[in-house]
C-alpha cells in the first residue's frame, strides 16, 4: 500500500523521496500508509490489513470490558479456597458475578460434587447471595460429558442452576467422529451451556482431542450453546484459530480461569490475549456483559 502511494517502507521508517517521514511510532506509519492501525495480536496475515483498508478492524476486547468471572471452583470440590472466599475476591477485582463451577461426581479425583452434595452448595450460595449487595454468585457446575455424551448430574438438579459448563475430562483420545458426536450429543441436552475447554488440551503435554470444531461451532450456535476460551496458561483452549472460528461463525464465547484458587482469577488477563488473537471485541465475549443479559442469553432455544 505503501509502494502505491510512491512511499517506501523499511525497518527505519516510512520514506517520501529521500525523506523520512514516520517511524517514531507505530502508529505513524499506519497513518503515513493510510491505514487504520493494526493491534499487535492482529499481525498475523489472517485479512488483517485488508479489514484495516476497508474499517472492518474490530475494536478489541479488554480487559477492563469483562463484567464477571463464569468457571471457578472452591473447596467443595479441588479448588483452594472457599465459596465465600473466591465471592470476595471476584469482587474485589470488580467484578459483578462470580459462578462457581465445582465438578460433578465423574471427577472422583476432584471430589466432584453428586446430586446431593450440589443441592447443599446451592442453598449455600442463595444464603451467600441473600447477605451480598451488587455482587451475585451464579449457581452452576463443570457437568462431565460422558463417553456417552449423557450428563453426568440428572436433569432436575441441572433444572437448579443458572447455566451449566460442560466438559470432557475422559477418553479424551476417542477418534473424531465419536468425539464430535459425544459433544453433539451433549449439547441436545437443554441443561447443556457452555463447552468447557473445548479440546481438552495441555499444552507441552497433551495435544487437543480431535473434534470437528467448525461442526461443534454450527451445532452450538444453533441450540443456543456457547464454547470457553479457558485462560489457565497450560490450557489456552480454545486456540487462536479456534476463537476467530467462532467470531466467524457469530458464536459467543465465555472467557473463563477455570480458577482453583482466589489468585487464579488473574488468568483473566491470559484469556483476554488469547481473545483478541482471535479477532474478539467486547460483544463476542459472553462475560462482557451483565448479568441480566446472560440470564436471557443462556436460555435455550
Ligand atoms: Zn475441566
Ligand atoms: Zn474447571
Amino acid at each position: 500500500m505503501g509502494v502505491g502511494r510512491g512511499l517506501k517502507i523499511n525497518e527505519y521508517g516510512v520514506f517520501k523521496g529521500g525523506k523520512r517521514i514516520g517511524g517514531r511510532t507505530e502508529a505513524e506509519v499506519y497513518r503515513r500508509v493510510g491505514l487504520r492501525y493494526i493491534e499487535p495480536e492482529l499481525r498475523e496475515d489472517r485479512g488483517e490489513i485488508e479489514a484495516a483498508r476497508t474499517g472492518r478492524l474490530p475494536r478489541l476486547v479488554t480487559l477492563a470490558d469483562i463484567r464477571g468471572e463464569l468457571h471457578a471452583h472452591t473447596t467443595d470440590s479441588d479448588g483452594k479456597n472457599t465459596l465465600a472466599e473466591m465471592a470476595e475476591a471476584a469482587r474485589a477485582r470488580g467484578y459483578e458475578y462470580l459462578a462457581v463451577t465445582d465438578h460433578s461426581k465423574h471427577v472422583t479425583v476432584a471430589n466432584g460434587l453428586d446430586e446431593k452434595r450440589l443441592a447443599r452448595q446451592i442453598g449455600a450460595i442463595d444464603r451467600l447471595n441473600a447477605r451480598l449487595k451488587g455482587f451475585r454468585v451464579l449457581r452452576s457446575c463443570e457437568v462431565d460429558i460422558l463417553e456417552d455424551g449423557r450428563l453426568d448430574l440428572d436433569d432436575a438438579v441441572l433444572a437448579e442452576l443458572d447455566f451449566t459448563i460442560c466438559s470432557v475430562h475422559y477418553r479424551l483420545d476417542l477418534p473424531a467422529s465419536r468425539q464430535t458426536e459425544r459433544i453433539l450429543r451433549a449439547m441436545d441436552n437443554p441443561r447443556f451451556t457452555i463447552l468447557g475447554h473445548p479440546t481438552g488440551r495441555l499444552i507441552g503435554r497433551r495435544g487437543p482431542s480431535q473434534v470437528d470444531m467448525e461442526r461443534l461451532m454450527r451445532a452450538a450456535r444453533e441450540r443456543g450453546c456457547y464454547m470457553e476460551i479457558n485462560a489457565q496458561p497450560e490450557r489456552l483452549d480454545l486456540s487462536d484459530l479456534h476463537v476467530k472460528m467462532a467470531k466467524g461463525i457469530g458464536l459467543k464465547v465465555a472467557v473463563g480461569t477455570d480458577a482453583h484458587s482466589t489468585r487464579n482469577l488473574d488468568f483473566m488477563r491470559l484469556g483476554i490475549d488469547q481473545a483478541r488473537r482471535g479477532w474478539l471485541a467486547a460483544a463476542d465475549v459472553l462475560n462482557a456483559r451483565p448479568w441480566r443479559e446472560l440470564e436471557t442469553l443462556f436460555r435455550r432455544r
